[in-house]
C-alpha cells in the first residue's frame, strides 16, 4: 500500500494538473509583466499582480541537477529512483522522475523531455526521458 500522500487540487495549481491529465505541460504567466512562473501560485512574485495565463511549454530542457532515492521504498515506484530538476526552454524548472535513462549515463546538462506516466493513486504526473522518448 503507497504512503505516497495525495495531490493537494487547490483552485491555484487545478489548472496545471488538468493540462497535465491531457498530456500538455502550461507554465503561467502574469498577464502584466510576462513572468513565467513554476509552481503555480496566486500572485506574481516580480510585480504582485494577480492577473495570469498560462503559456504550453516546449517540454524541452536540460538536467539541472538529479538523486538517486534508494530508499525509503515505496510500491509506487521502482528503486533505485532517479528525480529529477529539468532547466525547461522557457527559463522554469520543475523536478520529476526519469524514466529510460541509465543512471550512470545521467549528466548536468544533458537534454531531456518531459512525458507524462502514471504515478501513485493513478495520477498522472510528468516525467523526464530522453530526447526523443516523451509522449
Ligand atoms: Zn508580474
Amino acid at each position: 500500500m503507497t504512503t505516497v500522500p495525495r495531490l493537494t487540487i487547490t483552485q491555484d495549481n487545478e489548472f496545471w494538473f488538468t493540462a497535465v491529465r491531457e498530456g500538455r505541460l502550461e507554465i503561467q504567466r502574469c498577464s502584466d509583466c510576462g513572468t513565467l512562473r513554476h509552481p503555480p501560485g496566486p500572485a506574481c512574485p516580480a510585480c504582485r499582480s494577480f492577473e495570469w495565463d498560462t503559456v504550453e511549454s516546449s517540454r524541452r530542457g536540460t538536467l539541472h541537477s538529479w538523486t538517486i532515492i534508494h530508499h525509503p521504498k515505496d510500491p509506487a515506484f521502482e528503486y533505485p529512483l532517479a528525480v529529477g530538476l529539468i532547466d525547461l526552454d522557457e527559463g522554469i524548472r520543475i523536478v520529476a522522475d526519469i524514466a529510460g535513462v541509465d543512471h550512470e549515463s545521467l549528466e548536468l546538462g544533458m537534454e531531456l523531455e518531459v512525458g507524462f506516466a502514471e504515478h501513485a493513486h493513478g495520477e498522472i504526473l510528468p516525467q523526464l526521458r530522453k530526447v526523443g522518448d516523451a509522449s
